[in-house]
């Protein structure tokens, strides 16, 4: 075991020397002449003049060694279908997916919008644009028509590689419809739309001379092989949006080469993954960390990867472990919504199967609270490792980092900078660095380490102004994340910057009111948000979800536990982070991706427009909401 700390020194004082070691995770078809052009800050290229492919990395440079070893495990537990490719067939799929994307005419350069379900094809698509020189762009399959429409507009794709339909929770999703709807509403649509047909849609209605059938252009393809295009290392290999919580969606532009040092590298290092050993990440690939860590990554490294189509509760809340434990899955990589989701369901099923292949589960994406993080970690006797990144670094920034050294978790911190990330905690107003536990602006400072987003695809004056025009002072680039770091350097994430409630002058971060909420003992989850107030500027206003809904049943016993709550408040944080109203719902809003809509529920509160919901997951929860407020409205 080495030293973390003198592993991190060197990374930001030896950074060249530290790049170019990582740099032989992977393999290069030219040698690269510089690690690190810096010469118009903050754009950085890395590995320049270096030529490789993504796709060569993740597949044919396994050929050799381990052709017959399993890459990609498909299980869908909505079609019932379950299907294994070794590197072999993984080398052919995708093979046939570049030449029948070829014979489109897709080109080097090119924007390919994939929407698609999960299924194995989509991974071949990601696979094959790769191949060629294409760049992608994964528009995660729960964005409706309008969203869709504002990507293709902002990608123009030649091309777009869709399926009749996806399934979720045995509901029927028309994918190719909604690609329609959003070719109708988009400027400039592309010329040709590529359809894998799962027999999901027998409507399917089809489009001539646009719409194409992936199924008889593959056995046109059957026997093709198609030369991977070697990229200049700074060159794209695709764009993702992010996500949208805050705003209008950036294309974040990844590169090639340092994006495939990058997750080498964090395979090793962060997710300890080993040659032929089995990843299960259930994230989406529509997400970045289905992009790093179910396609990219565990292929790159040589590992088996399990993409799954389903719930995590369905057919019932044993799934996952009963994937775990029948494809001896070693690291597993989710979210903190998807653990609290299982938290709720009854203990025995997870004593179902034997999980003891499992080495460590990652979360990421959203805070990991204490109470979700202990439950987890003793109900599977595995690490449990916080991560905090964003599809902007398209790796963690904060992590352990336990192949170097297993240092201890201190549950409700993502522990340290993770090596390459050179970050500062800044004084919002000052710019200057704040002390120990001090709250601050998590910064990085440039160059970003590789892996990061290049630029904003196609505007980089976006990339300058969005990321790195916070403070005045220094030229660093802004997480919009708030954080502290303890004396022991372990970081804590409080939440986005933009998600502060200013309580008479007061600045409060939501999610420190949303943990003193958290300690009373009746309390699963909440939301918390600042409302406008005559008197104080804002005023503090809870969403709570019940564990025991019986001491909530009556209007007194509502009255009571809010009470409680109030009290738990004062006691953790003081009463000027009282909440002046905690009301009871049985679901709060979310994205797809689990991330909490504050902006959406503020707007309802405040009595606004709530904005573009197309990533909402249920929409009953914005239905609780209103229902809440307006009767809080009623009775004041
Ligand atoms: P947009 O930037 O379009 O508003 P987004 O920020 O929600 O969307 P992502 O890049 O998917 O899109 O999310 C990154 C954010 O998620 C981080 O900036 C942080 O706020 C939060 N986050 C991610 N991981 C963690 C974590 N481990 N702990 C706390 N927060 C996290
Ligand atoms: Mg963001």
């Amino acid at each position: 075991m080495g030293n973390y700390a003198e592993f991190y020194r060197g990374s930001i004082d030896q950074r060249d020397a530290f790049w170019s070691e990582q740099a032989k995770l992977i393999d290069w078809h030219q040698p690269f002449e510089q690690v690190l052009d810096y010469s118009k800050p903050p754009f950085a290229k890395w590995f320049v003049g270096g030529q490789t492919n993504l796709c060569y990395n993740a597949v044919d440079r396994h050929l050799k060694e381990r052709a017959e070893q399993k890459a990609l495990v498909y299980i869908s537990t909505e079609t019932g279908q379950e299907k294994t490719y070794s590197f072999r067939d993984l080398y052919d799929e995708v093979n046939r997916f570049a030449a029948v994307l070829q014979s489109q005419g897709v080109a080097k350069g090119d924007r390919v919008i994939i929407y698609m379900p999960m299924i194995a094809e989509a991974v071949f698509a990601m696979l094959a644009c790769a191949r060629i020189g294409a760049i992608h762009s994964v528009v995660f399959g729960g964005f409706a028509a309008h969203s869709l429409a504002t990507r293709i507009d902002d990608a123009t794709p030649k091309l777009m590689v869709t399926a009749d339909a996806g399934m979720r929770g045995g509901k029927t999703i028309p994918y190719k419809h909604l690609v329609d709807e959003a070719i109708r509403l988009s400027a400039n649509p592309p010329e040709k739309v590529l359809i894998c047909h799962r027999g999901l849609d027998p409507d399917m209605a089809l489009v001539e001379g646009r719409d194409l059938d992936y199924a008889s252009l593959r056995a046109e393809h059957l026997n093709a092989t198609v030369e991977p295009v070697w990229l200049e290392s700074s060159e794209p290999s695709y764009i993702l949006y992010t996500s949208g919580t805050t705003g209008k969606p950036k294309g974040v532009q990844r590169d090639t080469g340092g994006y495939a040092v990058a997750l080498a590298a964090s395979m090793k290092h962060i997710y300890t993954g080993k040659p032929g050993e089995v990843m299960f990440t259930s994230s989406d690939i529509g997400w970045v960390v289905g992009h790093s860590y179910i396609v990219y990554g565990p292929l790159i490294a040589g590992m088996t990867t399990i993409v799954y189509e389903g719930l995590p509760i369905r057919p019932n809340p044993a799934i996952w472990w009963k994937i775990v434990s029948e494809n001896k899955v070693n690291i597993m990589f989710t979210s903190p919504t998807a653990i609290r989701v299982l938290k709720k369901q009854p203990a025995e099923y997870l004593k179902k199967y034997d999980v003891s292949s499992l080495r460590s589960l990652y979360l990421a994406g959203e805070p990991l609270d204490e109470p979700t993080a202990r439950w987890i970690s003793d109900a599977l006797g595995a690490n449990i490792i916080d991560n905090y990144w964003q599809t902007e670094t398209g790796w963690p920034i904060l992590s352990a980092v336990p192949e170097i050294e297993d240092t201890p978790r201190k549950f409700g911190s993502p522990s340290f900078a993770a090596y390459g990330f050179n970050l500062k905690l800044l004084h919002e107003g000052t710019g200057k660095e704040v002390g120990t536990d001090e709250k601050g602006v998590l910064v990085i400072v440039p160059p970003l380490p590789p892996g990061c987003l290049s630029t904003v695809w196609g505007d980089d004056a976006r990339f300058l102004s969005t990321y790195f025009s916070s403070f005045e002072n220094e030229l660093v680039y802004t997480t919009f994340d708030w954080a502290t770091q303890d004396a022991d350097g372990y970081y804590f994430i409080l939440g986005r910057t933009d998600d502060v409630i200013n309580v008479a002058g007061h600045r409060l971060g939501t999610r420190e009111i949303e943990e003193a909420i958290s300690a009373h003992n009746n309390i699963a989850e909440v939301a918390v948000v600042g409302v406008h107030d005559e008197i104080k500027g804002q005023a503090v206003m809870a969403f709570a979800v019940v564990k025991d809904p019986s001491r909530t049943s009556t209007p007194e016993e509502a009255a009571l536990m809010e009470k409680e709550v109030m009290a738990t408040v004062d006691r953790e944080l003081g009463a000027i982070a009282r909440p002046a109203k905690v009301h009871f719902v049985t679901l709060l809003p979310k994205t797809r991706s689990g991330k909490l809509l504050r902006r959406s529920i503020q707007a309802i509160a405040e009595g606004r427009e709530t904005g573009d919901l197309t990533t909402l997951d249920d929409p009953g929860a914005l239905e609780q909401i209103k229902n809440a407020v307006a009767k809080w409205k009623a009775g004041k």
